[in-house]
């Protein structure tokens, strides 16, 4: 509640300021001592990529490319490495200097996913009860024929706590934490998602400290369709590794209900592997500024996708319109003050890799990333733009703001983080930006079998495109250095 107070608290400070700001500007006589933000020319070039952006299907093009010819791209798979070949030959198409940044990445794979209730309340002689679940991203193997064990339900980590190692020892443990389908319905899916995230992530940790030999979560997710909904989960130093499989929200309810009956006993087989770390990339594709060809504005998305489905909305749509920027900008024959540096990352899914390697390779030139984008947070409608920075930067963002509200993207969100890869930079001081999206419908398709290219509403992708390359093409020709 705390954070939703927080939220809408910061999006009237964010209002308020600019509108404070357009009011400021639109008083001032032309001898006013306020310094230029934007030039005239660089404000008409803004609108004129808007309406190229909101025209184009490049970006269509490229994620349903990556969709349907590429595939799933999970980090260390032929379709991650199909991916980053792609993507650099495109830019190299687009004239830009591309290069591969080499790194070191985790290969895990997923294998055989089974589950079945096979001993519960009313059951007919000689039957089951199937399960739909899918292994959490890391997890071990069960054993080559499988687990048998007890079910013990707990709706939060407090009630692990409470029912303590003597119900938990020996057995499988599912928490039943529910995503919060009514805050994802009125635009706080990203708050909804990281709260049942948590226990895909560090469930296993927390149910091994008590005994347990499987884990199970209720897919962090809001689909009613039976999917399962993959992701990372952890484990810990000197903490047993447990198997970890999310089970969907249909199946999670099941258990929970013969589980208040009495003894639910499942079979769970898991034959996921972890290989030998791989080598994979980033894939960087500068479009060299003409007046400060050495300040850097980013623009990015993420490569890798869990395995699931064909990793569209997460984030081949990202990437596209990342890629789009540049296309845009050659297209109409304008080049930014400062280069804008595509990046495609790998390993956002699984590791993170592909942003920490970034971080720690341009440790010394930091000061030069004069702002990050990270386009990863969906591909729906834009209402705005999320801002992780200065608050004494917004009127510096007030004129983008505007321009952006003429297609219903108008709102700044002052928030903490913007993306995941870009997040060592922004914990270093670099300014940065995400499209904030409408995420009512996001988390019923993200990291399930149903993340597939159909869910990309093409209208919904151009806006998207307009409001990143708007946000990349201002902030490359700010006239002013942004408080950082
Ligand atoms: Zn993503």
């Amino acid at each position: 509640m705390y954070s939703k107070i927080k939220q809408i608290f910061v999006i009237f400070l964010g209002l308020f300021l600019l509108g404070a700001t357009v009011e400021i500007f639109a008083q001032q006589p032309t001898a006013s001592p306020t310094p230029v933000l934007y030039t005239e020319k660089t404000l008409a070039q803004m609108k004129q990529i808007q309406q190229a952006a909101l025209q184009s299907d490049f970006a269509l093009r490229q994620t349903a490319y990556l969709s349907y010819n590429i595939g799933a791209r999970l980090t260390g798979s032929p379709q991650a490495q199909r991916a980053v070949e792609y993507v650099a030959g495109e830019m190299r198409k687009l004239g830009l200097d591309v290069r591969l940044q080499k790194l070191t990445v985790p290969h895990w794979v997923r294998g055989e996913e089974r589950g079945e209730l096979v001993e519960y309340d009313g059951m007919a002689r000689g039957t089951k009860q199937k399960i739909v679940l899918t292994a959490l991203g890391g997890s071990i193997a069960t054993a080559p024929n499988g687990l048998v064990a007890d079910v013990v339900v707990v709706n939060n980590f407090d009630e692990l706590t409470q029912i303590g190692r003597k119900n938990i020892e020996g057995k499988i443990v599912l928490f039943n934490n529910k995503f919060d389908r009514e805050m994802a319905a009125i635009g706080f899916g990203g708050q909804a998602y990281r709260h049942a995230a948590g226990y895909r992530g560090g469930g296993a940790i927390a149910a091994a400290r008590f005994g347990a030999i499987g884990v199970l979560v209720r897919s962090a997710g809001g689909s009613q369709n039976r999917l399962a909904h993959t992701g990372a989960m952890r484990y810990a130093e000197g903490v047993k590794k447990i198997p970890a499989a999310a089970v969907s929200f249909e199946d999670a309810e099941m258990i929970d209900y013969l589980a208040k009956m009495g003894k639910v006993k499942i079979k769970l087989l898991l034959t996921p592997q972890t290989l030998p770390d791989t080598t994979s990339y980033n894939v960087i594709a500068d479009l060299k500024g003409s007046e400060k060809p050495d300040e850097i504005v980013i623009v990015s998305g993420h490569l890798d996708s869990w395995d699931l489905g064909q990793g569209a909305i997460d984030d081949a749509a990202g990437v596209a319109v990342s890629m789009q920027v540049a296309y845009l900008l050659r297209q109409l024959k304008i080049r930014p003050k400062r280069t804008i540096r595509f990046v495609a990352w790998m390993n956002e899914e699984n590791g993170v890799v592909g942003g920490r390697t970034y971080a720690q390779e341009e440790a010394a030139n930091i000061s030069k990333h004069f702002a990050a984008i990270e386009s990863d947070l969906g591909a729906n409608h834009p209402v705005g733009f999320h801002f992780a920075g200065k608050p004494e930067a917004l009127p510096f963002l007030a004129p983008i703001s505007k321009i952006l509200k003429e297609q219903g993207a108008g709102l700044i969100n002052l928030t903490e983080e913007a993306g995941t890869d870009i997040d060592p930079l922004t914990s270093k001081g670099v300014p940065s930006f995400a499209q904030w999206f409408d995420t009512r419908t996001y988390f019923n398709y993200h990291h399930t079998a149903a993340d597939t290219f159909d869910k990309i509403v093409p209208r919904e992708l151009a806006e998207n495109g307009a409001v990143i390359a708007v946000l990349a093409y201002g902030l490359a020709n700010l006239e002013q250095p942004l408080p950082r």
